[in-house]
């Protein structure tokens, strides 16, 4: 026993799926073999608890169809090729099309299953290596949008506090977010709270998921017109006089804009354009009045709309107008979908700001990195990753450097990104496996796995943890950090670091919101959440005494109302999309999972008893789905949980039955987010002979 013991390895690590960030300690042997994951009472961020995915869904690791070697494509081939090769390959390519087309025809994508260590690596090779801010992040598919209405009006793009201050608030409302399968270790604290201690819980979805059976008030809106709702909650507030007036004048300016651009949200208007009960609306109104605090959280069902950054920015005006900022059991919570994808964003790796959120134009930061990286730093803002694909298609971008990213399964309308890829003059892809994307590869390089490096996340509450190596790297595998590096060096770089420690160094030396961060402070399980003052001090929640602005005042902002996208005697139906507990995305993990791969094989198309009867269908009936886009075939799952015109499909296929071959390319105009969430389709049996 003591020596089957001594063969046992216990090393700690954080999740590489969703933002949640749980931390555990895998247990191995023999290496690479996983014997267990086991959550502990002092993981910050989960203690005891972990979800499907986290426990039984790290195999992938030793999945057969990980790449272990550097490929380069040959006709239409891949052989393998040494790193010497591939790299030689890589940096003479982006020198040579950089030199003819210039550095703004080169566009770089980080992964936000990469650590922070890594993104911000690969957002300083954009700039300081190639000259560009081409770079871009998976953020811009998802929480993007709700970047940009938090920096609009509060300043800073996260949540405002700590998983625990959403679920501890006296009214929790849940916009546009699954919680249960999305979020799941989130969910049971909120269950939890709601349960014990009585608090209220509002869902506001068009689904009627587990969070939304478990509501004191359910209500699904019309498609789109979630802002028309918020807004209409905001002017009843201000209408009975509820708002929180010494808040107001003490900690906000442009009030009295704000006011004005709500007239138009009288309660019959919002009632008939919403589709929700008038009483409804009044109830939710008096129920935020009488709570001491209300926390909103809310996901992708608000920000893969064309109006994302817009209601987004509704939602923090209405807790400005509350004064539910600045305390604890209290705030917003765009909840993170992946991993890494807040620390991707906070390192920089995104085409409008620099590690930090700090300004591409303000002269002073500008001159801080210049001196740092030795290098002049372009200037003008760059392109976005879903618009990247047009600029391909214009001649504007002529190669690519993708890690970690699916980009194929993950764009909008993907028979678009397909035909685009075919005419770059060059496509790197790092990654762990062969991807749709890594297909349209001129040389892929073999990415190690989370658990196979060293570095940081942020978690969806801005928690900094660390990441132990539970495996060395598969094959000839390497981490995104050394792989960056080594493209670099053969690019005339001296890039030298030999640890993530000393990547985090220069990150908190530059970013003002990471600086007193240091890898001894984050040692085992401890945590810190941003902003880390040089003393180690964090902030568990923001925007108590000040807000990041000049004045140290919030900005009320008033919004436009999108329309979405219209329904017509063709494609009669709203699909909507989101994600299931078992999978993650595009499945590139869970789907090399057996146990989870058989639990749910394939997605399916739910949809109402009433509309089923309608169009003649039963569960387990063959369909085609067809948008403005594409086509694809599934099955019928009839329920309760969708109603109307909207039909679900889940998210997690990598190929034929992807969501993106029917969803369009209309975007948010702001944030540059895929409208995902509102695609108009016609469903139709597929009979059988
Ligand atoms: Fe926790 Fe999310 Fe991982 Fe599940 S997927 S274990 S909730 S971090």
């Amino acid at each position: 026993k003591t020596l089957r013991k001594s063969l046992i390895k216990k090393t700690k690590t954080v999740c590489p799926f969703c933002g949640v960030g749980c931390s555990y300690e895998i247990w191995t042997r023999n290496e690479r073999e996983i014997l267990k994951v086991e959550p502990k009472p002092e993981s910050p961020a989960n203690g005891i608890a972990t979800c499907i995915k986290g426990k039984f869904g790290q195999n992938y690791v030793n999945s057969k169809d990980r790449i272990t070697k550097p490929l380069i494509k040959e006709g239409d081939h891949f052989r393998e090729a040494t790193w010497e090769e591939a790299i030689k390959l890589v940096a003479s390519k982006l020198t040579q099309i950089k030199e003819k087309y210039g550095p703004d025809s080169i566009g770089i994508i980080a992964s936000c299953t990469s650590t922070n260590e890594e993104a911000y690596l690969a957002q300083k090779f954009a700039r300081q290596v190639i000259g560009t801010n081409n770079i871009d992040n998976c953020a811009r598919y998802c929480q993007s949008p709700a970047t940009t209405g938090l920096i609009r009006t509060v300043g800073y793009g996260a949540d405002s506090g700590s998983a625990e201050d959403l679920a501890c608030a006296d009214l929790v409302i849940l916009i546009g977010t699954n919680t249960a399968e999305a979020h799941p270790v989130i969910a049971g604290k909120i269950k939890r709270w709601h349960k014990l201690y009585n608090k209220k819980l509002v869902v506001i979805d068009v689904r009627k998921h587990e969070m939304a059976e478990r509501a004191d008030l359910f209500i699904t809106p019309n498609v789109g017109t979630d802002i028309i709702l918020i807004n209409g909650i905001a002017k009843f507030i201000i209408d009975n006089n509820w708002e929180d007036k010494n808040f107001i004048r003490d900690r906000t300016v442009g009030f009295d804009d704000y006011k004005k651009s709500l007239e138009p949200f009288t309660l019959d208007y919002v009632e008939k354009v919403t589709g929700v009960d008038k009483e409804k609306i009044i109830t939710i109104a008096k129920w935020i009045h009488e709570s001491k605090g209300v926390s909103i959280a809310w996901a992708m069902g608000i920000t893969q709309h064309q109006d994302g950054s817009e209601t987004s920015t509704a939602i923090s005006n209405l807790l400005l107008l509350t004064g539910n900022y600045g305390k604890p059991c209290c705030g917003a919570f765009p909840l993170r979908g992946h991993a890494n994808v807040q620390g991707a964003g906070d390192v920089g790796a995104l085409y409008n700001f620099l590690p930090g959120y700090q300004s591409l134009s303000d002269e002073k930061v500008r001159k801080k990195f210049e001196e740092a990286w030795n290098c002049e730093l372009p200037k003008k803002p760059g392109i976005s990753s879903t618009d990247m694909v047009d600029a391909i298609l214009d001649g504007r971008i002529h190669a690519m450097y993708i890690m970690g990213e699916d980009k194929v399964l993950a764009d909008a309308d993907q028979t678009k990104t397909r035909d685009a890829f075919t005419k770059l003059d060059f496509l790197v892809v790092q990654d762990m496996f062969m991807t749709e994307t890594a297909k349209y590869a001129d040389v892929i390089l073999p990415a190690s796995a989370p658990l196979e490096k060293e570095g940081t996340y942020v978690n969806t509450e801005r928690r900094i943890q660390r990441l132990y190596k539970v495996m060395e790297p598969l094959g000839e595998s390497k981490s995104d950090w050394e792989i960056i590096q080594m493209i670099a060096r053969a690019m005339g770089y001296n890039w030298n670091y030999s640890h993530p420690s000393e990547i985090m160094k220069e990150i908190s030396s530059l970013a003002p919101i990471f600086e007193g961060v240091t890898y001894d402070r984050l040692e085992g399980f401890k945590s810190l959440q941003w902003p880390v003052k040089k003393d180690g001090t964090d902030s568990p929640y923001l925007y108590k005494d000040s807000f990041p602005f000049p004045d140290g005042k919030a900005r009320f902002y008033p919004t436009k109302v999108i329309e979405p996208q219209n329904l017509d005697e063709n494609y009669d139906l709203y699909l909507i999309n989101g994600r299931m507990l078992e999978h993650f995305h595009w499945m590139r993990m869970t789907g090399k999972t057996e146990g989870i791969k058989y639990k749910v094989p394939q997605t399916f198309l739910e949809m109402s008893p009433e509309l089923a009867e309608k169009k003649g269908l039963k569960t387990g009936d063959e369909v085609i789905i067809e948008s403005r886009s594409g086509r694809i075939k599934t099955k019928v799952l009839v329920s309760n949980r969708v109603s109307g015109n909207k039909v679900f499909l889940s998210i997690h296929d990598d190929k034929d039955m992807n969501i993106n071959w029917l969803t369009l390319d209309n975007k948010d105009p702001t944030a540059r987010t895929p409208a995902y969430k509102e695609t108009p389709v016609r469903v139709e049996k597929i009979e059988s002979c």
